[in-house]
């Protein structure tokens, strides 16, 4: 007989020895913080040794509904006793539903559903490309899509050709061309980039990876207003920003706009599995043939009803409402950390960016800190702490972890 370990004896092993495999047997593309998870329930995770913590980054926003949601867990587990995947060879019975309840529900005609993040914008790129030579007229070729400065999109060697971070393309060209990048935030230099083969304007209505950085009110507004006049697509890239992180269905609503193209990811499964989705108009989705655009995995039953449960208790459990007012408590309190490392904070809904200042250290040792407290939060860049907790937190967890954060702060 063949030794099987019982699931007490796998529990054994020391964190240490799971760090030492993954180091191993891993490609280093991460560097993690050094905790080993093995469980979830909403905005609770616990270690190998039972050690238990809030997660207050939630998975880069995958997890606004939480860990292991039970109507996740439900639909999961139902649609794969019956059925996972078709290949879009066959047609399933939950794409339909799940296309029409995604577009009812943001106000779009139509939707491509892929599985990440970086695949749904690869299919907006596309999109605008095809848009702008079959509709708008621009030469073979020539068309040119504008991004932002500090942009996250993606790691696919055409979303990393227009990033601004030297890292993620060195060492990874020839790179992709087409693409101008202007600074965030400022609709003048968007007037001013935009030429006749212009066919998009690609941002995030908040910069997530980047620090959690907020645009000036009206920017989006502005953005609008310059893609209709020039015949541009405004592409959003709202699957960070998106499904009730900022306290919005989708966080282009604070300046009271849409785009003409959402990309969707992250929490549009809570985290159960990767689904993601292009959402946009018949014009522009139209362009798509079939053979021109696919995924073997993209708009599969499984994916389809765990994506349907999701979207639902996003609506039934009020997470934007819910999380509009939280948010504003919440940065009222951390405005009023007085620390001597802290220059600012900024953010939106449940999202936040507590910049430090140079001399501060860094922002990692004061994650670990944070860790060695309970709390799981994570830098982005150097001096930048990013605080997303699940959008299911109640105001009495929050408050808890809020004193951590203000220990490790004043400290
Ligand atoms: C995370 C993210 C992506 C990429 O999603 P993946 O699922 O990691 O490919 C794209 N755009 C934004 C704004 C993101 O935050």
């Amino acid at each position: 007989m063949s030794k099987v370990q019982t699931a007490e004896q796998k529990a054994k092993m020391k964190p240490a020895e799971y760090i030492a495999l993954e180091e191993q047997y891993n490609a280093k593309n991460y560097k993690p913080l050094d905790v080993v998870l093995e469980r979830g329930e909403g905005v609770w995770v616990w270690d190998v040794e039972g050690n238990k913590y809030m997660d207050f980054l939630a998975a880069y926003s995958a997890l606004n509904q939480g860990h292991c949601h039970p109507r996740l867990v439900r639909a999961l587990t139902e649609q794969a006793s019956k059925l996972a995947l078709t290949s879009r060879a066959f047609r399933n019975d939950q794409l339909p539903l799940f296309a029409k309840e995604l577009c009812e529900l943001l106000g779009y005609e139509m939707m491509l559903p892929m599985n990440t993040g970086a695949e749904a914008v690869e299919t907006a790129v596309k999109a605008a490309r095809k848009w702008g030579y079959t509709v708008k007229g621009v030469p073979d070729d020539q068309a040119e899509i504008i991004t932002c400065e500090g942009n996250f999109h993606g790691r696919t060697t055409t979303i990393v050709s227009f990033s601004s971070d030297e890292q993620y393309k060195d060492g990874f060209g020839p790179l992709t061309p087409g693409f101008v990048i202007i600074p965030y935030g400022d609709a003048d230099a968007l007037e001013a980039a935009i030429t006749p083969n212009t066919v998009a304007f690609l941002v995030e209505p908040v910069q997530g990876e980047a620090g959690v950085v907020v645009p000036p009110d009206g920017y989006l507004a502005r953005v609008r207003e310059l893609c209709g006049e020039h015949n541009v697509l405004f592409i959003a890239d709202e699957i960070q920003s998106g499904l009730g992180r900022t306290g919005y269905m989708l966080a282009a609503e604070h300046d009271g706009v849409r785009a003409d193209v959402v990309t969707l990811g992250k929490a549009l499964a809570g985290g159960m599995y990767p689904v993601s989705a292009v959402v946009s108009s018949r014009e522009v989705l139209g362009v798509f043939d079939p053979g021109d655009h696919g995924s073997t995995f993209g708009g599969n039953p499984l994916a389809c009803a765990v994506a349907r449960e999701a979207l639902k208790v996003i609506v039934d459990e009020k997470l934007c409402e819910r999380t509009a007012e939280l948010g504003t408590r919440t940065m009222e309190r951390l405005q009023t950390i007085d620390s001597p490392y802290v220059d600012f904070v900024r953010g939106r809904g449940l999202w936040f960016g507590i910049v430090l200042k140079d001399d501060a250290g860094g922002a990692r040792s004061f994650c670990e800190k944070l860790m060695a407290e309970g709390v799981l939060a994570k830098e982005t860049h150097e001096n930048v702490i990013r605080l997303a907790p699940p959008l299911v937190i109640t105001e009495d967890e929050l408050g808890w972890a809020l004193d951590k954060v203000e220990g490790v702060l004043t400290r």
